[in-house]
């Protein structure tokens, strides 16, 4: 078995990413709003990759009782100004509607990819910014030499922030997909005949080695704190003895999404400036 580590092709694709970058004044803004505990985590890693790239970085934190229409003032006056990316940090309180705001954003500064006209893009085919998680596995794959052409790939999970950006991505790329979620009947019988099992459900142990055939790659993108410890929604511990490859939880996926951020973020400022 051969873990796939996140952190390693994070740091390649950083260190990379540094050279170009060098000097030419790129910047980057993430609005939040309320005081998730995630959120303060996550905005905090992108800040440090920021800092350690040379990007400039601010972080508009609002009340979260604020109004649609006040985040969509803020977020053009952005598209109006000279930074490079914009990003709503996600999750935002309910009474507020994410596809609204997040479509304000200028789709050359969409560095998540997900607004409507990226989200299009992606499933045409066409060039555009990429959601970030599944870029990130894609990178990671393809840094692994994995070629997914005509393999079969399951993917657990239809967000609209993972799976479903995920499933064409990996349709473009030639593979054969399948996308199971809730409602999916005997989870099972599909996963067992996969190459590729990507989980993203955010339910611990999800994944068991009952439910994979030998040599399947697994790719485990959840997120889920148990008894204060972050695990993924693989049983690592079974799936690892029966995986060619696997991702662990922490350092497999989220580095890698980090990684997918920064490139956005440049890829961002070259739409802008080509
Ligand atoms: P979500 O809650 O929006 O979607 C979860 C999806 O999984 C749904 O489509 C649901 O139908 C499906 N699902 C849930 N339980 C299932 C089950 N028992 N069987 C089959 N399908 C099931 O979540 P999301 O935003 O896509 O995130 C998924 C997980 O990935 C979370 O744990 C999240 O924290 C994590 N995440 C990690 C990263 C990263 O960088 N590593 C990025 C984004 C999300």
């Amino acid at each position: 078995m051969i873990l796939l580590d996140g952190k390693l092709v994070r740091d390649k694709i950083l260190e990379e990413l540094k050279n170009k970058i060098n000097n030419k004044n790129i910047s980057f803004a993430i609005i939040q709003i309320g005081n998730n505990e995630a959120s303060n985590i996550y905005i905090k890693q992108k800040e440090k990759m920021c800092e350690n790239l040379g990007i400039r970085f601010k972080c508009y934190k609002l009340d979260e009782n604020i109004k649609e229409d006040k985040i969509i003032n803020l977020v053009e006056k952005l598209n109006e100004s000279e930074v490079n990316g914009i990003l709503l940090q996600l999750p935002i309180p309910e009474h507020l509607n994410v596809k609204k705001i997040v479509d304000s954003i200028n789709e050359k500064k969409d560095v998540d990819g997900l607004n409507s006209k990226n989200l299009a893009k992606l499933v045409l085919k066409e060039e555009g910014l990429i959601p970030c998680t599944p870029k990130g596995i894609m990178s990671l794959l393809k840094y692994y030499n994995i070629d997914v052409t005509g393999k079969k790939v399951v993917i657990i999970g239809r967000s609209n922030l993972v799976g479903k950006p995920l499933a064409n991505l990996m349709l473009n790329h030639d593979a054969t997909v399948t996308v199971c979620h809730t409602k999916t009947k005997d989870l099972k019988e599909i996963t067992i005949n996969a190459d590729i099992i990507v989980v993203a459900a955010g339910h611990p142990r999800l994944l068991t080695k009952d439910m994979i055939k030998s040599n399947a790659i697994v790719i485990d993108v959840g997120i889920n704190r148990v008894d204060g410890k972050v695990v993924g929604d693989v049983y690592f511990d079974e799936v690892c003895q029966k995986a060619s490859y696997i991702t662990p939880v922490p350092g497999g996926v989220g580095p890698m999404t980090i990684a997918s951020l920064a490139q956005n973020i440049y890829e961002a400022y070259l739409l802008q400036n080509n």
